[in-house]
């Protein structure tokens, strides 16, 4: 209780390790309404706004008028800080009824994000109409879900561009830039990150569901549930891969799974190189009061063991002999 007082009381310090990194701390939120509780527990951004919540449990769409308010209310709330909005991850398991998506026997291999906007090619043109328009409010970033190839991006590249292209003919004001990015979850696109620097400015890594394709493991499935463990070699190795080749070409890279607010795995995380952890609100003040008590130096040197450990058992007990600072 008391350590939440004061971890609370001093959210608003960004977190600077002992030795200068800073590292972006964001929310993740599902909700125009969740923003103002984030902002006050010391989130720096809008690291994931899930913006397919606004789509789910009614009967039709909203319309662009709907989610330009949502969007701008987000922005308005954020002032001078990034919010990434998160195109509609809808589809496969998150069923839109108005859609008619026909039952799949594996949703989660199935149609889903980006793979159903050709079909649904307005209202993905909507959704971007409105974020181009809310653009003009604040710092507005445009990360696309479930991208596996270079040609899925290209064809949202020029999505983006009608969109811009009708806003202008009618007249209507709208933001010309627009930083883009990925996620980065599904494996594949782990080696054509050089590829995709070619087209997109930031990646983030949806810890989630990259843990489940890598290994093949349902994320929801109670009983494969001992192998959905994220801290492993071959997951370490890969954020590693992911995080240097786009370092070297200078683009930023987040992680936004639920990884990103396990206090016990921040030092690994800072290590890797990450700019930014975007976890939920109530996660914020503790991760930040513990990034601020490490040494980066020490936690890329503890990165790079924890690499070479054989397995997981092994990273979890070299991570036992680490004096993690006390709340
Ligand atoms: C993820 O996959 O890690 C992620 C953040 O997206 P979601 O949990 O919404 O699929
Ligand atoms: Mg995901």
């Amino acid at each position: 209780q008391q350590n939440r007082a004061r971890q609370l009381k001093m959210a608003d310090l960004p977190a600077v390790t002992q030795d200068g990194r800073c590292i972006e701390i964001g929310a993740n939120i599902g909700t125009a309404q969740e923003a103002p509780a984030a902002f006050s527990q010391g989130a720096e951004g809008i690291g994931l706004f899930r913006t397919e919540m606004l789509f789910m449990d009614r009967d039709k769409a909203p319309d662009e008028q709907e989610q330009f308010e949502a969007y701008q209310q987000v922005l308005m709330n954020a002032g001078n800080h990034p919010v990434i909005f998160r195109t509609m991850d809808i589809g496969g398991d998150k069923k839109i009824s108005y859609l008619n998506i026909p039952q799949e026997e594996n949703p989660f291999l199935g149609y889903r994000a980006v793979r159903i906007y050709p079909e649904f090619t307005e209202l993905f043109t909507l959704q971007l109409r409105a974020i181009l328009r809310a653009a003009t409010t604040g710092y507005a970033r445009l990360m696309i879900p479930m991208v596996h190839t270079l040609d899925e991006i290209l064809w949202v590249k020029q999505q983006i561009a009608s969109a811009q292209l009708s806003l202008k003919a009618e007249g209507l004001r709208y933001a010309e830039t627009l930083e883009l990015g990925i996620m980065v979850e599904v494996p594949s696109v782990c080696f054509i990150i050089d590829h995709f620097c070619d087209e997109v400015d930031f990646f983030s890594i949806g810890s989630n569901d990259i843990t489940q394709y890598l290994y093949a493991v349902d994320r929801n499935n109670q009983r494969v549930a001992h192998l959905y463990n994220p801290i492993t070699p071959s997951f370490l190795r890969m954020l590693r891969q992911i995080i240097d080749v786009a370092h070297r070409r200078e683009r930023w890279v987040g992680l936004c799974g639920e990884l990103g607010g396990e206090p016990r795995y921040l030092p690994l995380l800072i290590g890797l190189g990450l700019d930014e952890l975007s976890m939920s609100g109530a996660r914020i003040p503790a991760i930040k009061e513990l990034a601020r008590k490490l040494s980066a130096e020490e936690c890329v040197a503890l990165a790079n063991r924890a690499c070479e450990c054989k397995s997981a058992n092994d990273i979890e007990a070299l991570l036992d002999t680490q004096a993690i600072p006390a709340e």
